[in-house]
């Protein structure tokens, strides 16, 4: 079916529905649970395939043109419980915006807005989102506690509920929550939050190799002290102009007595270069650091291994320098990625290739779960229409 014929089978039978026609595809702003339960059994009666999105910025695979459907009018906090410290929430809000309106309240949910302020909690939980927090707080679903969920067939599913021990039995919330899409729409979410730290400390190191830098990372790391984030990386990614090659940023939160204890401690044992203090002070330095980032195209690898700094190969820093190459080196979930200014392709088949001897593989590889996906998807969306050409998954036929 072609997208005018579907156009006029929406205005048809939802003609309440706001639609957009954004290059060449259409997009479908549902308000509420039921238009989106509405659309969905529509579109399942019709055979017509949707993805779900919220902000945008992460759908892969998409065949052109395409019919979306959109969270982003979806985007209040329902309930903010302050002594329950819980949140429940529309899908399409964005992290940023709860980010904000849980500051003003000095709670948490400790998922970074710095690298996409604009991510929806539907698309964090889709991709079970981390950040680079994410050494101390984990992911965006070890703080999920219900959900509200409408299926590939129209049903409105509720699970888990707002009290931190709910799950008895098989743990759909975080089967669906974590699906890509591909197994329905998040609508509503509710989380328990922690109290906001009342201090953090952001400080620099620089190191002349990637050995000097690992082993000024271990020095931090061996205090055990309250570390919520540290990375490596090539010294000009921090905008440092010294000589020193890479450099290192860690943050400290807690209490402001325990953050300055812990600051005294470490200077006797690392060489800070830099310094900033105040939680709102390195939060802007972090928003602003991740905003640069920009979008360059990355070979990413991991470990299985929280901390990598103990897997790292030897002649690193030689590949590095050979390949005009940027590195970081992200401390909390065990991931390398790089970044090079010469040919892209080239250098992922290089990479590959040293692989092997890194005892690392690339990130992107598939799960080896597809026989069980796939009887799911079936039964769960037999007529596939929810995002079923997400590469995430294997295609089900
Ligand atoms: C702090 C932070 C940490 C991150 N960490 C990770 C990480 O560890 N791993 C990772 O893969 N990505 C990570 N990312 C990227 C993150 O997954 C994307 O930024 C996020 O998914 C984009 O949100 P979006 O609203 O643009 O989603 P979109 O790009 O619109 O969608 C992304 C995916 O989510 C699905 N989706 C979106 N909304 C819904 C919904 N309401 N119901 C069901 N499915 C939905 C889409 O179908 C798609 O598969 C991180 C981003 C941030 C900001």
């Amino acid at each position: 079916m072609n997208l005018d014929s579907i156009k006029i089978i929406i205005n048809e039978k939802l003609p309440a529905l706001k639609v957009d026609d954004i290059q060449g595809n259409i997009v479908v702003y549902p308000q509420d649970s039921e238009e989106i339960s509405s659309f969905i059994k529509l579109c399942n009666h019709k055979a017509i395939q949707i993805i779900p999105i919220g902000s945008g910025s992460q759908i892969i695979g998409a065949k052109q043109p395409q019919v979306y459907l959109s969270t982003r009018k979806m985007n209040r906090v329902i309930e903010l419980a302050k002594n329950d410290l819980t949140v429940s929430v529309e899908g399409g809000i964005s992290i940023k915006e709860l980010a904000d309106i849980l500051r003003q309240e000095n709670f948490l949910l400790p998922i970074s807005y710095h690298e996409k302020p604009s991510s929806t909690i539907g698309g964090l939980l889709a991709r079970d989102a981390g950040g680079i927090e994410q050494y101390a707080y984990g992911t965006i679903n070890d703080y999920l506690l219900g959900l509200e969920f409408v299926t590939p067939t129209g049903e409105l599913i509720k699970t888990g509920g707002k009290t931190v021990k709910n799950v008895t039995g098989y743990d759909f919330t975080r089967l669906f929550a974590k699906s890509w899409g591909t197994l329905g729409v998040i609508v509503r979410a509710t989380f328990k939050l922690i109290p906001m730290p009342e201090e953090k400390a952001l400080f620099i190191t620089e190191a002349a190799s990637v050995d000097d830098l690992t082993q000024a990372m271990k020095e931090v790391l061996s205090k055990r002290f309250a570390l919520v984030s540290f990375m490596g990386m090539s010294a000009k990614m921090l905008g440092l102009t010294e000589d020193s090659k890479y450099a290192s940023f860690f943050v400290l939160a807690g209490s402001k007595i325990a953050v300055e204890h812990q600051l005294q401690v470490l200077k006797s044992i690392v060489d800070i270069k830099g310094l900033i203090t105040g939680r709102d002070n390195v939060d802007a330095y972090l928003e602003k650091l991740f905003s640069s980032k920009g979008s360059v195209s990355k070979i990413r690898f991991g470990t299985d291994r929280r901390s990598l700094l103990d897997l790292l190969p030897r002649n690193l820093d030689e590949l590095l320098n050979n390949n005009s190459m940027e590195i970081i080196l992200d401390g909390g979930n065990g991931m390398v990625e790089l970044s090079t200014s010469s040919d892209f392709n080239e250098a992922k088949k290089m990479i590959t290739e040293k692989l092997q001897d890194f005892k690392m593989c690339f990130t992107d590889n598939r799960a080896p779960l597809d026989i069980l996906y796939n009887r799911m998807k079936k039964e769960l969306d037999p007529n596939l229409i929810m995002y079923p050409h997400n590469p995430r998954f294997m295609e089900v036929s």
